[in-house]
């Protein structure tokens, strides 16, 4: 989609640091990190939020928790913990409008978030 940033990103048109590519989703560093690590994990197709990426016929959950375990154990998360966000809209804090997950990890989170 035209002026999205993360499809200029997706496309190559947009330079990003990119940690990892599969077929549906790029993971990238955020450029704002909250965290030691902080990825973001994008999806190649444009989707406005997690809402309609789950109308989409080819939207495969699997791929992602695939690529969630891998990334926990490329960074040894697996017995420390991580933290995956998905801001949706105005009162969950999105400002991106294409479908993204925080990857966070490095330090202790709080709860109830902010
Ligand atoms: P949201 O608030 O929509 O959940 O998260 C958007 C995230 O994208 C923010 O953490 C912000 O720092 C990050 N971000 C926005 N623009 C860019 C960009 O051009 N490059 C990268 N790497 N991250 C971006
Ligand atoms: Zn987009």
């Amino acid at each position: 989609m035209e002026n999205c940033v993360f499809c200029g990103i997706a496309s190559g048109k947009i330079k990003a640091d990119i940690v990892r590519e599969t077929g549906n989703f790029i993971v990238i560093r955020d450029i704002n990190p909250v965290s030691p690590v902080h990825l973001l994990i994008i999806s190649r197709k444009h989707f406005k939020n997690i809402l309609d990426a789950r109308k989409d016929k080819d939207f495969d959950p699997c791929d992602f928790f695939d690529l969630v375990g891998s990334l926990a154990r490329d960074y040894s998360l697996e017995d420390k913990g991580f933290r995956t966000v998905i801001n949706t809209g105005y009162d969950g804090g999105q400002t991106v409008g294409h479908f993204h997950v925080h990857f966070m990890a490095g330090r202790g989170f709080g709860w109830p978030p902010g």
